[in-house]
């Protein structure tokens, strides 16, 4: 799979279109997001689930929504998984490309055959959607349902902005990251203007339970500083959970904590579930986590980027060393990625 990391030629034309396709529907809309749900794809699904609601569309919202962001979901809005697809029923995939199925979570995509509209923002996104938005150069998905929500011409409320916030605070690290644009914190602006609780939001998000720190005890044990420190691996598996009474959503955050490792340019944070690995990678000076994710078989943004690769540990980490070293040979010998 190849990466188009620029920005959508047509945004405009594309953000009116599946606005257009929206509205034009008359049946349930079902919203989805990806597997293992960040601040972004639940944002992006709360956003656009009620601004759909609030012009008399009937939504329906799947999503296992992680412990941590639960607070900003209100009661009845968000539904467990679904066994089958309502009729007449038209799928919004947000924050993840639609033809991957394996990383749609909510219901099986492959058994759908109705209309599909996909909002997103990664680069390995293949674009194929009955109408779809896909900016890279925009750093949150919540951004781009921003602008569907005003083609969609639903007034503003904070019920609205707050989970859009939520997006663009989680997936630019607040405001920190260099995919950050003027338009980010023009969007930003807008949402607070329009009441997005950014405090409420950053103080939710910083409370860590117990077990987060726990099993990051567990997980520095396994710290391994490679090439020079330039990399920065660490792994964690289901009896280090069990043994600091955590789950798998704990670890989100680890990687971002690697990658703060002086001199470090690429952190690999891998969850090794026994029979496959899912592997996230950050980067910076010059290499490419996404490189590195899609010669694993995954996908993502240049400088955030994730694989799964269904083996063991010890075969997978194999391939996640080859990958490595490829990156870094290719960004030693060329202009930055
Ligand atoms: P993560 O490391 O899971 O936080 O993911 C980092 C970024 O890469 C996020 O934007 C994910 O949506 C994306 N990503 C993670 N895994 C994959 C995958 N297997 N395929 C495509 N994109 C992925
Ligand atoms: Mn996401
Ligand atoms: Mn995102």
């Amino acid at each position: 799979m190849s990466a188009l990391n620029s920005s959508s030629l047509h945004y405009p034309q594309e953000v009116a279109a599946v606005a257009a396709c929206l509205q034009n529907h008359q049946g349930p809309i079902v919203v989805l997001a990806h597997e293992n749900p960040d601040g972004d794809a639940l944002g992006s699904v709360l956003g656009l689930s009620r601004a759909l609601r609030a012009i008399g569309k009937s939504v329906i919202a799947p999503m296992e929504v992680p412990h941590y962001l639960r607070f900003v979901v209100e009661p009845g809005e968000i539904v467990s998984p679904l066994s089958e697809w309502p009729t007449d029923a038209l799928v919004a995939v947000l924050d993840v490309d639609n033809n991957d199925p394996a990383r749609v979570a909510g219901a099986d995509l492959t058994t759908f055959s109705g209309t599909v509209v996909n909002v997103d923002h990664h680069g390995t996104n293949l674009r194929r959607a009955d109408a779809g938005v896909v900016d890279p150069s925009r750093p949150a998905a919540t951004m781009i349902v921003a602008d569907v929500i005003d083609a969609l011409g639903v007034p503003w409320t904070e019920a609205l902005a707050t989970p859009l916030m939520l997006g663009l605070n989680t997936d630019t690290g607040n405001f920190a990251f260099e995919s950050v644009t003027p338009e980010t914190f023009e969007c930003a602006a807008r949402l607070r203007a329009h009441g997005a609780r950014i405090g409420w939001l950053t103080e939710q998000l910083r409370q860590k339970p117990r077990s987060y720190f726990l099993l990051l005890q567990e997980v520095l044990g396994t710290l391994e500083f490679l090439w020079d420190g330039q990399v920065v691996l660490a792994r964690v598996d289901d009896v280090m959970l069990a043994r600091a009474g955590a789950s798998w959503e704990d670890v989100e955050s680890y990687v971002g904590l690697l990658r703060n490792a002086e001199g470090s340019r690429l952190a690999v944070m891998i969850k090794d579930f026994g029979d496959r690995v899912k592997v996230s990678l950050r980067s910076s000076g010059g290499l490419s986590a996404q490189n590195i994710a899609v010669a694993l078989g995954g996908g993502g943004h240049v400088p955030a980027a994730g694989a799964t690769l269904s083996e063991s540990y010890v075969e997978a980490r194999c391939k996640i060393n080859q990958a490595i070293t490829a990156e870094l040979l290719r960004a030693s010998s060329s202009t930055p990625a």
